[in-house]
Formats: C-alpha cells, structure tokens, sequence
C-alpha cells in the first residue's frame, strides 16, 4: 500500500492507472477508521483492481461552532486499517493542497438537501459535495463506495454523480453497528461512559420504530412520537430531528407506504450523533 499526498501525484496515479485499463474503487473517508469504513473498503477490495482510500477531514463541511478542530484523527492507525481491509492507495492530502487560494467553485444539489441533516446543518451537504465532486476529479474512480448511515448523504451524492454525468457507479453499504446496536461513527468517542450508555436510545428508538410498524402502525407521527419517547428517557439526550420520508425523493411521509427512511439526528451532550432504518411498507 502506497500513501500519497500530493493532489497532483494522485492524479496523475489515477492518469496512469486508467490507461493500463485497472478499474479503481474509491472510498472516500474523513479519518478515524472504523469498522464501517473497512466494509466500504473491502466492499472495494472484492469489485475494483485498485483500492484507493481518501482520508481528509474537509473543512467546507464543517459549520462554525461544529468539531472541525476537535475531529479525531489518528493517521498511523489509519493507514494500518487501511491496508489490513485491502487499500492500495491512502490519498491523505493537505486542505490547502485540496482549496487553492482561489478556489470558487461549489456544487450544490437542490430540494435534498433542503431537509433532515441538511436544515440543522447549513452548507453542511454544500461542502459534502463539493469536497466529493473534486476528489472523484483527482481519483477519476469506476465506482465509489458510502455508508447507508449517511443516508440523505448517500442520496445526494448519487444524485449529483447523475446529474452531473459523473460517470462514477455509487455503491451503497449497510450500517456496521457495534455489538450493543450503536452504529459506529468516529465521533462515539466523544462519548463519556454515562454519554455511551445514553446513545443506545437511537438505535433503541429505530427498533421500537419498526416493530410499531410490523404491528400495522401506518401514521407517521405517531411512529414519531414513539421514537422521540425512547430517545427522551436518556438524561443527556436531545432530538435534533426525527424524521420519516419517502426514501428515494426524502418528501416528509404522513402515512407510511413503500420505501420508507427513518432518521434521527440527537445530540448526546455535546456529540451529535446520528442513526436511520428504511422500513418496506
Ligand atoms: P466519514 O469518515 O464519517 O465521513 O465516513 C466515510 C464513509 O463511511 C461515509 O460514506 C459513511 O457513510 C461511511 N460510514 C461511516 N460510519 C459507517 C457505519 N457505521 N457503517 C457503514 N458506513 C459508515
């Protein structure tokens, strides 16, 4: 496995990699390795020739007040984690390497990012999509690869990669979960012990979500509730938002029917944490 730096090295890695035909896999990451990221990259690993990890914590997608100084970082354990889960190439470059001084381009998609994460976190998904539009421009991949934790991430970005005719396939992966159900996330070691005790009500209040459902609730609200009455039995917990939408177009559902996405964003304490299902009515 090879690290590299330079936006121009990479590119001109990626140059030589598509000339001798290797189809490249590319699963880009802010960092802090876990679990969930090594199933995207071995998810890469068995469908591509090269591997290639990104591992940049993009500043553009960080509102003000939020952890961009505080995100864990850990390069070392990162590249091992890496490599152990099959990467070829670590892309790790520098944020002003990635932003030149004059950088005044920016990629928005529209409607879907309007809500969810998207309305507590103003150019939040701006930044998503800008940072990923210009590392598939870097790494030139066939297919990339994202977590189903981020769903309305997930959304958008397949969204953009068509309408932007990227020509890039969009994999996404189930949510890898701890053994007590919490879904990894670099930012659970913010928790304090009591903090990770209390964090069990998203993944809790999902739970209790679908078997409402499987029991014949159809009413959104009501379902809403139910997850908010989980969430709220923990001391340190406090909704961001709850949410139930269509999962292909993220328009707010009343009553539940087809593919619905169930979100929750929640803060516990300070950590804002996040956690969704899609449920087949
Ligand atoms: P991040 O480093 O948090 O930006 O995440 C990089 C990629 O890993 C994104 O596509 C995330 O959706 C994905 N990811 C993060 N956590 C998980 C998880 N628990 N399960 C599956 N994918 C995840």
């Amino acid at each position: 496995m090879i690290v590299i730096t330079s936006v121009r090295e990479m590119s001109e890695k990626a140059g030589s990699l598509k000339k001798s035909g290797r189809t490249i896999g590319f699963v880009p990451t802010m960092g802090y390795l876990h679990e969930g990221h090594c199933s995207l990259i071995r998810s890469a690993r068995r469908n591509s020739d090269t591997v290639v990890v990104s591992i940049f914590v993009n500043p553009p997608q960080f509102g003000r007040g939020e952890d961009l100084d505080a995100y864990p970082r850990d390069f070392k354990r990162d590249e091992r984690l890496a490599e152990k889960a099959g990467a070829d190439i670590v892309f790790y470059p520098e944020a002003n390497d990635v932003y030149a001084g004059d950088h005044r381009t920016f990629v928005t998609v529209e409607k879907l990012t309007e809500g969810l994460c998207g309305s507590s976190r103003p150019g939040h998904f701006r930044g998503v999509t800008t940072v990923v539009a210009k590392l598939f421009g870097v790494v030139r991949p066939d297919t990339a690869y994202f977590g189903q934790k981020d769903a309305q991430q997930a959304i958008v970005i397949k969204k953009m990669a068509a309408d932007l005719n990227m020509g890039v396939a969009i994999r996404v992966e189930p949510i890898v979960r701890e053994v007590d159900g919490l879904a990894m996330s670099s930012r659970n070691v913010y928790l304090s012990p009591a903090e990770r005790v209390d964090a069990l009500v998203l993944s809790r209040s999902l739970k209790k979500a679908r078997s409402l459902i499987e029991g014949g609730q159809r009413n959104a609200e009501n379902v809403k509730e139910a997850i908010e009455e989980v969430v709220n039995t923990a001391p340190s917990a406090a909704i961001d938002y709850v949410a139930i939408v269509n999962a292909a177009n993220l328009i707010d559902l009343k009553t539940l029917q087809g593919e619905a996405l169930i979100a929750l964003a929640v803060f516990i304490g300070k950590t804002r944490l996040i956690d969704n299902c899609i449920i087949h009515v």
